[in-house]
């Protein structure tokens, strides 16, 4: 057994996205359906995912880094190593990382999902703008959705009204195909999904007109949503079997509901804290005061300490955003600004007067930061 930094091909000291696409090049190369009958290719394949198993592990890894394969060779019942591992295994364990590289078809796809029967209907995702007050207290909503489901005049057969789907001839019902090759170690059954039918095991010769055999059509929906408090832009929840249907009773695809946050005329947020900008007026920065100050949680009273100075930030607690699904409330933070007015009565006018005569004209300076 080879060193499993160089079973992948990367550094020592590459980083777990190196190390995950290492072995998805790998993996690719020396796939069993690109190489039937090869035993060598199969032994690589395991191979690599063997190293993969341990290099994508931080702890494994660390143990790996120490003792090499000394690390995993002598734990009872082979709980550490992955000799025994077959290739089912290794696609129930890995087949997910191949996810977005179209690679699915071969991994998640053609071993698990189809042959296992009719494709499943593709996810729906939309994406639902939110106040700021409605992250705050969590929302009921209703949403409209255009989605796929079963066909109303064929009931989801895809097969025109009076006729009935049939056996698929290539695979006769099966929904896949045995392909048998002869090769210097003897017989090796390669198992593929029927290209005819698809995998459903059944062909229509007479389609359903409104919806071209498929078995679906466009429809919409009403979803009830709830959405809990202290969501953020990017956050979805998934809704299982809500997405598209597929035809000929396949599962349905997943409803995906992305969360963004409108714009608030008042208030920022950051994560779970609130900031507000507040001005105040100069007698009130030096005597003291309190105010009222708006929050998502309405209005509550804030004591302005006697000789605050202009950009000193004063905090609500608990008054901010609560944290999604947990306890933690954050705070609101309020920056207390020096107001210059732009208009004085007479009144006024004579009373800054007589003030600034009071005080002396001295003018600090410190760093701008
Ligand atoms: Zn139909
Ligand atoms: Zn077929």
């Amino acid at each position: 057994m080879g060193d499993f930094y160089e079973t992948l091909g990367v550094s020592k000291n590459a980083d777990a996205r190196e190390i995950k696409s290492a072995y998805r090049k790998v993996a690719m190369k020396y796939h069993p359906d690109k190489n039937p009958g090869d035993t060598v290719a199969e032994e690589k394949f395991k191979e690599a995912a063997e190293a993969y198993s341990v290099l994508s592990d931080n702890q494994k890894r660390a143990q790996y880094d120490q003792f090499g394969h000394a690390a995993f060779n002598n734990q009872g019942g082979g709980g550490g190593g992955f000799h025994h591992m077959d290739l089912n295994d290794i696609f129930d364990h890995f087949g997910d990382i191949f996810g977005s590289s179209g690679f699915s078809d071969f991994f998640g796809g053609s071993r698990r999902g189809r042959r296992s029967g009719p494709a499943r209907g593709s996810d729906l995702k939309i994406t639902i703008s939110l106040t700021l007050e409605e992250i705050f207290s969590g929302v009921d909503k209703t949403v409209k959705i255009k989605r796929f489901e079963h066909c109303a005049s064929c009931d989801g057969s895809g097969a025109a009204a009076g006729s009935q789907p049939m056996v698929c001839p290539a695979c006769e019902g099966a929904g896949e195909v045995r392909q048998v090759q002869r090769s210097f170690l003897g017989q090796i059954v390669n198992v593929q999904p029927c290209h005819q039918c698809h995998g459903n095991g059944q062909v229509i010769s007479n389609p359903c007109r409104p919806c071209s055999g498929k078995g679906v059509e466009k429809k919409t929906a009403t979803v009830a949503l709830e959405i809990p408090a202290g969501v953020s832009s990017g956050n979805y929840m998934t809704r299982p079997g809500e997405g598209n249907h597929s035809g000929k009773g396949g599962a349905p695809g997943d409803l995906i509901i992305y969360f963004e946050e409108k714009d608030h005329p008042l208030f920022t947020r950051d994560g779970i804290d609130i900031y507000l900008n507040c001005w105040i007026q100069y007698p009130h920065a030096v005597f003291g005061t309190s105010i009222e100050v708006p929050t998502l949680a309405g209005k509550v009273n804030l004591k302005v300490p006697a000789g605050i100075r202009s950009g000193q930030v004063l905090r609500l607690r608990g008054k901010g955003m609560q944290e999604l699904n947990r306890g933690r409330q954050g705070d609101q933070l309020v920056r207390i600004n020096i107001e210059t007015p732009q208009k004085v009565s007479k009144k006024a006018k004579v009373l800054m007067e007589n003030l600034s005569e009071e005080l002396t004209d001295k003018v600090n300076f410190e760093k701008f930061r």
